[in-house]
This record gives C-alpha cells, structure tokens and sequence, in this order.
C-alpha cells in the first residue's frame, strides 16, 4: 500500500478534553492552532485519520477536582450534583456542535454511511457522536431524544460507576469481566429504547452479565468499540472467546485499543510496549472473529500510548508493522476503516 490508508477510529475521548482543557478557546486550538494531547486537526489530517465515534463522558468526580476544580460548581463535594451531570454533558454536546460550526466546512457530525463517506472525499473530519455512561439519561430521560436529534448515534449505557442501568465495571488486574450484577430494568429498557432508535450499542465498559443481558434484548450487530482480548491481557474490561463469539454471531465488531493496561500481558500502565502487541492482539480477534469484524478504537485522548506510537501523527508506524507482520492492504483497510463502515450501515439502516 502506497498511501496511508484512511482511518476510522470506533473511540476518542477528544470532546472530553475539550471540555477539560483549560485553554482560553479549546475549539479552535483544535480546529486551527496546535492542541496538546492525541489529537488536532492539523495531525488527523496529515495522518488520514478521518474521525470515528467520539465520546461524550462524565469523567470521575476526583478526576476534575485533581485537575480542574474550576470546572466544578463546589470542589468541597464529594460528587457531582445531578444538574452538574446533565451540564457537563450538554456542554460536550456544545463543544462537538462547535467544531463543526467554526471549521469552514472542515468538520462535520454524521448520522449516515453517506455521510461519512461524503466526509471521506471531500477530506473532511467525521465526528459520530457517541454516549459513554448514560448517567444523565438517569437524571432527565427525555435528554434522549434531544441528544439524538442533535446526532447521537451511538451509546455505551454503563461505565465504571454504578448507575440506575447497571453496575459498573471496575476491577482490579487480572480479573475476569463477572464483576457484578447486570443491567436494571431501566438499563434494559434503555438498550431497547436505543435499539429501536437503530443505535449503535457499545459493550465496551459492560461486564459480563449486563453484556449477555443487552445480546439477549438488541437484536442487531452489537460492537465492543474499544476493548481487547482477554485471554492476552486479563483486564476485565476485555473481552473472553465465549464474548467474541456471541459478538461474532450478532455481526458486529471489536475495535482494539491502544492503551497499554488493556494491551500488556502484565496489565501494567507501562509505555514501553512494543506495537507488536496492538498487532497480536489484532492477529488474535480476526482468528476469532473474522477479519470483516475488527478494527480500530484507539481511545485517543483518553487512553496512556506505547511511546512509539505517542500521538496520532505516529499511526503509519502501527500500519507498517501490522504491513511487516503480512496483513494485506485489503485486511489493512477492512480493520482501518471499512468494517467500521460496515457495522454503522447495518445498524443505522
Ligand atoms: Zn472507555
């Protein structure tokens, strides 16, 4: 393969920085200057990253009273209050419809294949909009349909915390993905209210049981957009064969993640990892999926890096070694975009 391929990425926490960033004008650092971290438009374009599914995410309450307590209404409490909830993610909504608006065309949120691929030709960033934790949906339902008539295609009900869907999943290492209950009766009911919107549904953060009960109630392709294989690395956020199978038999997808604690045998937050591992764990997902059912879902901005691949300006480096371990340029583009294309036009049809 002569060029880059182009890339679509199934996760990015880009919108999430966004809102953390302490920069008089984030936006349009993103859009026009130099942004620190993963991801700016100047690098995903030299890269031909061309967007993917980006996150909007409640981070931990600890995390932004660490690093940004002016983000919080009151730093002395020991959690968000609900209308913090609901802000914090109406205001990534606003950051994502903002880089569409201020980018001259550059940018734009996409609700179809079409789009994407119309994103695709004219080198413009795609941004799917995607949920990661549904909290606020616990708060004020009806934020639902506003979200998904701003966009939303995509949604992850549970994260890390507890929530009125579901327990989270947080473990330590190693440990299997059996880490709690499954979903409520309100989680299961939101899995059917977004299946029926013909929404992506996301078992990323699930453990096992609320994963089984959402392939029992989502009768479509259900993907996990950024996780690993947990025989290779036992974090219990990846996923076991009996997992990749049931994924495999909806016809839907996994999208590797770069993040060294999911990709190390070892499990440790230890940067120098070779890409030899993001490959073995791609070898190992198409051995059990097939290759029209993986690609990418990096976590950028979200997520600690091998050091040799430290930004997205460095992703050719994960194709010539994913090129030297004889992938083809037809899987190479199946597992950087075209599968990812696949599974969004299945669902959102
Ligand atoms: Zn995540």
């Amino acid at each position: 393969m002569n060029a880059q391929p182009v890339i679509f990425d199934g996760h990015n926490d880009l919108l999430t920085r966004l809102w953390l960033s302490s920069a008089a004008d984030p936006v349009h650092d993103f859009i026009y200057g130099t942004l620190p971290g993963h991801l700016d438009l100047q690098r995903c374009k030299e890269a031909n990253w061309m967007g993917g599914l980006f996150s909007i995410f409640l981070p931990p309450y600890a995390y932004v009273k660490n690093n940004q307590p002016d983000k919080l209404a009151n730093p002395s409490h020991s959690d968000f209050t609900p209308q913090e909830i609901v802000d914090i993610c109406c205001e990534q909504l606003k950051l994502a419809q903002q880089l569409q608006a201020r980018s001259d065309g550059q940018i734009q949120i996409c609700t179809s294949l079409e789009q994407i691929q119309a994103c695709q030709q004219n080198k413009q960033l795609g941004i799917v909009l995607h949920l990661e934790g549904a909290e606020f949906l616990a708060i004020q339902p009806d934020l639902l349909d506003m979200f998904y008539e701003a966009g939303l295609r995509s949604i992850g009900p549970l994260w890390n915390r507890k929530s009125l869907f579901g327990d989270g999943l947080n473990a330590s290492f190693p440990h299997s993905p059996d880490t709690g209950s499954g979903l409520t009766t309100q989680g299961k009911d939101l899995i059917l209210k977004c299946s029926e919107k013909q929404m992506l549904i996301d078992v990323s953060h699930m453990n096992e049981r609320a994963f089984w009960d959402t392939l029992e109630i989502a009768c479509q392709p259900i993907v996990a957009t950024h996780s690993n294989a947990h025989t290779l690395c036992q974090q219990a956020r990846n996923l076991t064969d009996q997992q990749l199978a049931a994924i495999k038999q909806s016809d839907g997808m996994v999208g590797v993640n770069f993040d060294v604690a999911f990709l190390r045998a070892d499990g440790q937050r230890n940067t120098q990892t070779s890409l030899d591992v993001i490959v073995d764990h791609l070898d190992y997902l198409i051995d059990h999926l097939g290759e029209d059912h993986v690609g990418f879902g990096s976590d950028f901005d979200g997520c600690l890096l091998p050091d040799e691949l430290s930004d997205i300006s460095q992703i050719s480096m994960l194709i010539e070694r994913m090129q030297q371990r004889h992938f083809s340029d037809q899987l190479i583009e199946k597992i950087t975009s075209k599968n990812w294309f696949t599974v969004l036009d299945k669902v959102w049809q």
